[in-house]
């Protein structure tokens, strides 16, 4: 991974480029040539088919993947720091009987206690202060396996928010979450991105939901199909071709 320095100012968050980027996994070709840039506090939304290259995108920006090409990210101020990433896999699966709490998911992610001597107090406020961002103090005690979708996506939100990323990246955070818990959701991470100055990059499948939040959209189907506003891609013969929809609708 590259980071290359960038003239202009972006505040916290910073801006991605991405420059003739290919992925292969073994023999074969996941993803070719791929041209994308996301602007500094640009939400963007990477679609496209299942098993279009997707997920193994965003590894690659993680630095998780081998690749061929350009990464680059502007520096979020102190020139040679890294940008800071936040990252929201997709859903994981956990077991409803699983007795793992919320407040111990944070404890095995941000303390070296062990999680089953409990949450120190002063740990305990952080956890409270880091579920605020996503108005989720009511969570903290909850079992992690309970929680709905809409909840665990905000629970694991929280938990990437911390430290605060100059970019964040979701690979599918609002699938299992009902329509309603997805306008929340969209909602909240609009707010988060204001409110904390984030670029953010997500992937995603609903595509009703890009003409509101999305500054750009990029189809892609192992290489980039077509990018550009939601409305541009949306209603693209590419678009059509790719999801045998028209406009976001079957
Ligand atoms: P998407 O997220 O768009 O559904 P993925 O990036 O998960 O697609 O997968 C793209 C392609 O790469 C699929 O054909 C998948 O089987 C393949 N792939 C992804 N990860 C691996 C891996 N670790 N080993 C082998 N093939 C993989
Ligand atoms: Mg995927």
């Amino acid at each position: 991974m590259r980071f290359a320095p960038h003239g202009g100012s972006c505040g916290h968050s910073c801006c991605l480029r991405v420059e003739n980027v290919s992925v292969r996994i073994g023999s074969d070709s996941i993803l070719k040539d791929v041209n994308l840039h996301v602007h500094c506090g640009e939400m963007v939304a990477l679609i496209g088919p299942n098993g279009a290259g997707k997920s193994t995108f965003l590894k690659t920006v993680l630095g998780e993947r081998e690749y061929e090409g350009i990464i680059a990210f502007s520096e979020p101020g102190q020139r040679s720091k890294k940008p800071r990433i936040g990252y929201v896999p997709q859903s994981p699966n956990f077991d409803p009987s699983d007795p793992v709490s919320v407040a111990d998911l944070f404890a095995c992610c941000m303390s070296k206690r062990p999680a089953f001597l409990g949450l120190s107090k002063s740990m305990r406020e952080t956890v409270l202060e880091c579920l605020e961002r996503v108005h989720g103090t009511d969570l903290i005690d909850k079992r992690v396996g309970t929680l709905s979708g809409g909840e665990l996506q905000r629970v694991l939100l929280a938990l990437a928010l911390e430290p605060m990323p100059n970019i964040l990246i979701l690979d599918e955070p609002l699938s299992g979450v009902d329509v309603e818990g997805m306008e929340t959701l969209m909602d909240m991470l609009d707010e988060i991105r204001k409110t904390y100055d984030l670029s953010i990059l997500m992937t995603t499948h609903d595509f009703s939901m890009l003409p509101r939040y999305a500054d750009q959209v990029v189809l892609i189907d192992h290489a980039v199909l077509i990018k550009g506003s939601p409305e541009t891609v949306l209603n693209s013969e590419e678009f059509s071709r790719a999801f045998h929809m028209k406009g976001g609708r079957a």
